[in-house]
């Protein structure tokens, strides 16, 4: 049968028999817009196997993909055909090395907020007792990240959203790493003072038409006012009374807001202000800091 073809007996709603050997499975799925990786995670999360187990399907590419798999499989591709990202589909995102659990309720976390793990990983390692805040943690990715690197920092991970910080929370506890959750809008009764407050807060401007193919994510963790800016504005605003003289706040921002990002921190009185690369090289993060008593403003 040609593989166009077989695709429908993956989705159909009544499931109809049919020999499908895993090479021609993925083969179907791949027909339909996906990539061999995408195709074989997905398969792999169908037949209740292993991320990693894909050299498990490449030994076993004639075996029979059992009914209720196709099934669920299918239901799977019909998702991904809708939109939905893949950590959604699978349930769980890698970020940083680390496995952590995603659905609905959070942002995806994305492999350009790494190099602002890195960043703070480095203020924040010569540093006794340091404290550090994560505002907007989602899922909980940077402060895990930044607690697993560092298992000595105190992290404190806060959300306005609850369903946002039971996920963190239900992650931490996965991960077996302790740290403090507070459900509060950025630093709203929060006192600190902090080495470090880091954030990927929403960012994208309200008319942005990026944000149609977003959809599936919660668009309270994606948009933020006319220009994108409104929450690193409130941030920026609040931090200055909240981090220790020589502390730094650490934001991700959208590609072309590096420029915005820094004229605001400068305003506010932030010294040293500088923007780094994500993967792709685009200046994804700006951070500055707070000035030392000394330091002229
Ligand atoms: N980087 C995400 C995207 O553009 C947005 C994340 C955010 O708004 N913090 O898909």
């Amino acid at each position: 049968m040609p593989v166009a073809q077989a695709f429908p007996v993956l989705v159909a709603p009544i499931f109809i028999a049919n020999l499908m050997l895993i090479a021609h499975t993925l083969a179907a799925v791949q027909a339909h817009g996906l990539s061999r990786l995408e195709a074989q995670r997905l398969l792999l999360h169908a037949l209740g196997r292993a991320d990693h187990d894909r050299a498990w399907l490449l030994s076993h590419d004639g075996d029979t993909v059992p009914a209720d798999a196709q099934y669920r499989l299918g239901a799977l591709v019909q998702r991904y055909q809708k939109g939905e990202p893949m950590g959604y589909l699978l349930g769980y995102q890698a970020f940083y090395g680390l496995d952590l659990m995603v659905d609905a309720r959070v942002l995806v976390p994305r492999p350009d907020t790494e190099p602002l793990v890195d960043w703070a990983l480095e203020l924040l390692e010569p540093l006794a007792n340091a404290q550090v805040v994560d505002l907007g943690t989602g899922s909980g990715a940077i402060a895990l990240a930044l607690k697993s690197t560092q298992p000595k920092l105190q992290v404190l991970a806060v959300d306005a959203s609850a369903d946002a910080l039971a996920v963190a929370r239900a992650n931490a506890e996965r991960l077996g790493l302790h740290m403090d959750f507070v459900q509060t809008s950025w630093l709203e009764g929060i006192t600190g003072p902090w080495d470090v407050i880091v954030s990927n807060p929403p960012y994208i401007a309200d008319q942005d038409h990026h944000l149609a193919t977003l959809t599936h994510e919660p668009l309270t963790a994606l948009a933020s006012g006319a220009d994108g800016l409104d929450d690193v504005r409130s941030i920026i605003a609040q931090s200055t009374s909240r981090l220790k003289a020589g502390g730094w706040l650490l934001l991700e921002h959208g590609y072309d807001q590096a420029p915005a990002v820094r004229t605001l921190m400068q305003d506010a009185g932030f010294s040293h202000v500088q923007s780094r690369q994500d993967l792709a090289g685009i200046a994804r993060c700006t951070g500055g800091q707070w000035p030392t008593a000394l330091s002229p403003r």
